[in-house]
């Protein structure tokens, strides 16, 4: 018999009871199986308990909350401000209202992000949209307390709150501010708390602001010991040549994944491979599925030495020994590093993972980083001179500051706006 825990964790979004409007937007979103954390979250969520959740970001965290959230909130069916998510960073407010605007893509209700940083002009604008009426806002202390002491009405219909990222924003020193929006809102009727760690403040925090939490607990796995990971810093107009270099000199290798971003990379590098002489063939969405077998026979059976994959296309690869796996784009999603290393040094042997960042791409290494709770030691090869990669001074592209600190859609004016349609995937 299926016990409890895998039996859940079989659920599709469905059987979790998620709504079919819901389903079908985080479908562009490639999200069509919950992951262990939305399996736990979304029903205790959809039936109004407080949680505590013990998760990292790249596990599907936000989507956990936002979908369970956005549901509920479809279900009071008021134009009042129903839930507020606060979590550390503008980078974070924005990230989790962009993915509020793909999930409720096809349902009737508004979400604003809130922020510091912004001017006279941006706060105006702000406290409009939230007069005409907002159903989730999104942002950090600071800002929303500012709004939520002016405007002491939002706070009144408030009735679920959510903190991301708590064990952050406890560091960040948030808590006083936290404790003076939480007394703004005395009718709220669920308590969410997310954070990476149980240390002993978060417990006492969510001892006071929880009431009979359900708790779940989920982490990605870090990659083996046995794994060599190593990070190289280098421009994206060198990658290419740094792999040719690469597989030069480690002819050994009877077998390697080089993941890419996008199917033009995937082109490209498996163009570039062939054209050195190497047994290499790319497999990625444009790829007829029989020609896609073909591929992954002949590499599981080391007829090809080198398979460039994108993301999609690989997911689900089980191959045994891989002797080195290596990321041409850092990938987006912290949680996929960890699968993609995973590749290598299967059963008892060992492996090598490679990751190239160009200067961009440095903010995503970081956070594989923390997912992984390691830093790995940057290399720079002398033959691709590249900025250096300073992890307290990371590199900034010229020309992106210019974004208005004011993301709020449905901006002056009542009912859903939706800017962005939800992305299709490019793999
Ligand atoms: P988070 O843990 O919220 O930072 O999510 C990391 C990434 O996982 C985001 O890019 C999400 O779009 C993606 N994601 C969330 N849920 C799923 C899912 N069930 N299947 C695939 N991807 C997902």
């Amino acid at each position: 018999m299926e016990s409890n825990e895998t039996a859940n964790l079989s659920k599709s979004f469905e059987d979790l009871g998620v709504s079919q409007d819901i389903i079908e937007a985080i479908g562009y979103m490639g999200i069509t199986k919950p992951t262990p954390i939305q399996q736990e979250s979304i029903p205790v969520i959809l039936s109004g308990s407080d949680l505590i959740a013990c998760s990292q970001t790249g596990t599907g965290k936000t989507a956990s909350f936002l979908i369970p959230i956005i549901q509920n909130c479809i279900a009071r069916n008021s134009n009042q401000c129903y839930a507020l998510v606060i979590c550390p960073t503008r980078e974070l407010a924005l990230q989790i209202d962009q993915q509020c605007d793909a999930i409720s893509y096809f349902c009737p209700i508004t979400s604003m992000s809130l922020y510091g940083g912004g001017d006279g002009k941006d706060f105006v604008k702000e406290k409009e949209s939230l007069k005409n009426g907002v159903n989730l806002i999104i942002g950090t202390p600071g800002k929303i307390l500012s709004h939520l002491n002016l405007n002491k009405n939002i706070g009144l219909g408030i009735e679920a709150l959510v903190l991301d990222e708590a064990d952050r924003m406890l560091d960040m020193g948030f808590i006083e501010d936290i404790q003076r929006i939480v007394n703004l809102m005395p009718n709220r009727k669920q308590n969410l708390m997310f954070s990476a760690t149980m240390a002993p403040a978060i417990r006492k925090l969510a001892k006071n602001l929880l009431t009979n939490p359900k708790e779940i607990s989920f982490s990605v796995s870090k990659p083996a010991e046995k794994i060599k990971q190593r990070a190289v810093s280098i421009k994206t107009d060198d990658k290419a040549q740094y792999l040719y270099d690469y597989f030069k000199e480690n002819k050994d290798i009877k077998s390697a994944i080089i993941f890419v971003g996008t199917k033009a990379s995937a082109k490209f590098v498996s163009y570039k491979m062939q054209s050195g002489g190497f047994s290499a063939k790319s497999l990625h969405s444009d790829k007829l599925q029989t020609e896609r077998e073909q591929i992954f026979q002949d590499f599981k059976s080391k007829k090809i030495v080198i398979l460039i994959a994108t993301n999609i296309a690989s997911r689900g690869i089980d191959v045994e020994d891989v002797d080195v796996v290596i990321n041409y784009d850092v990938p987006e999603d912290p949680a996929d590093y960890v699968h993609r290393v995973g590749r290598t040094a299967r059963a008892a042997k060992s492996g090598e993972a490679i990751t190239l960042i160009n200067p961009i791409e440095q903010r995503k290494w970081i956070r594989i980083e923390q997912l992984i709770e390691k830093e790995v030691e940057i290399e720079y090869p002398e033959a691709y001179p590249c900025p250096k990669f300073d992890r307290n001074n990371l590199f900034k592209p010229k020309g992106k500051g210019g974004r208005g600190r004011f993301q709020g859609k449905g901006r002056n004016k009542k009912g859903p706006s939706k800017p962005r349609q939800p992305r299709k995937s490019n793999s």
